[in-house]
């Protein structure tokens, strides 16, 4: 249940009302007080459905101190172009920026991460509408649609994710993709780029098999995702698409959560 705010954390110009009358010859005009652009942010962020697990995630966390060279070089320049495409966003013309990113890597090497951050920084500097989906989740709340029960409809579920301003697409590919899974992401990818809306994806698979990090330790196994190609879990249709809505950047590391816990061992 919202909290209610006590009198003294009102407003003192607008009392919490969110306008404000300017005294003209008339009947005065209203204008939006400047109280709701400094809560924009906050209400933005929290309506944004990143996940407890992220909500710390930010450039300034971003750890780029990996043990080997060429991986410290990759973390380094996925950071580095996640904070240009901050600083790039917004357009000379005013407009917003219609291309987004692709973070590729294995899991936990800090894609998700870096594509919070990116998303938090779009909020607070220019207070964009944004949503974080992770795309496996997605999949399951609109399969819980075709329950005749179901208070949503998977209409209600899509439209936030086609329409809103910024969206995090988290593991694409997850999913086995079926032809029902391929229309649900057709749908989303398609509606995203005729409206010219960015999106920061994330994926576990690679797009080329040249790609592949030369990390012995890492599982390399035809079957692990880290070796798979994007081209099969998702249609080559989609795959264009992605190509030209999508700035790809890999990121080749250890594991990061696998590294913090060999840390701790070590010590
Ligand atoms: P991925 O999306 O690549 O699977 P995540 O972004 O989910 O990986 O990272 C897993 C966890 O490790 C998260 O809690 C994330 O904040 C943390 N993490 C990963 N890489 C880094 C990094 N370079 N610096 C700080 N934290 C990181």
């Amino acid at each position: 249940m919202p909290l209610k705010a006590e009198p003294e954390d009102l407003c003192p110009e607008c009392e919490g009302r969110g306008w404000v009358i300017e005294q003209d010859s008339g009947a005065g005009t209203a204008r939006r007080c400047d109280c709701r652009f400094q809560t924009l942010a906050p209400r933005l962020l929290a309506g944004a459905g990143i996940p407890a697990r992220y909500h710390n995630c930010s450039f300034k966390n971003f750890d780029i101190n990996a043990p080997s060279p060429a991986d410290k070089d990759q973390l380094l320049q996925a950071k580095t172009i996640s904070q240009h495409y901050v600083e790039g966003f917004l357009k000379p013309d005013g407009a917003f920026t219609e291309s987004g990113l692709l973070y590729i890597g294995s899991p936990g090497v800090g894609k998700t991460h870096l594509a919070v951050a990116v998303l938090k920084s779009l909020i607070e500097r220019y207070r964009v509408r944004g949503v974080f989906v992770d795309f496996t989740t997605l999949i399951h709340q609109i399969q819980s649609t075709f329950d005749p029960g179901s208070p949503e409809s998977k209409r209600e579920i899509l439209d936030p994710v086609v329409n809103t301003e910024v969206l995090v697409l988290d593991e694409l590919g997850a999913q086995k993709p079926t032809p029902w899974v391929n229309e649900i992401l057709y749908l989303i990818m398609n509606s995203r780029y005729t409206k010219r809306l960015p999106t920061l994806f994330t994926t576990n698979f690679r797009l080329e098999p040249d790609s592949v990090t030369t990390h012995d330790s890492l599982d390399r196994t035809p079957s692990s995702p880290g070796f798979q190609l994007l081209s099969s879990r998702i249609s080559p249709n989609l795959l264009s698409r992605l190509y030209e809505m999508a700035r790809p950047v890999a990121i080749e590391a250890e594991d990061f959560r696998r590294e913090v816990q060999m840390q701790k061992h070590r010590f």
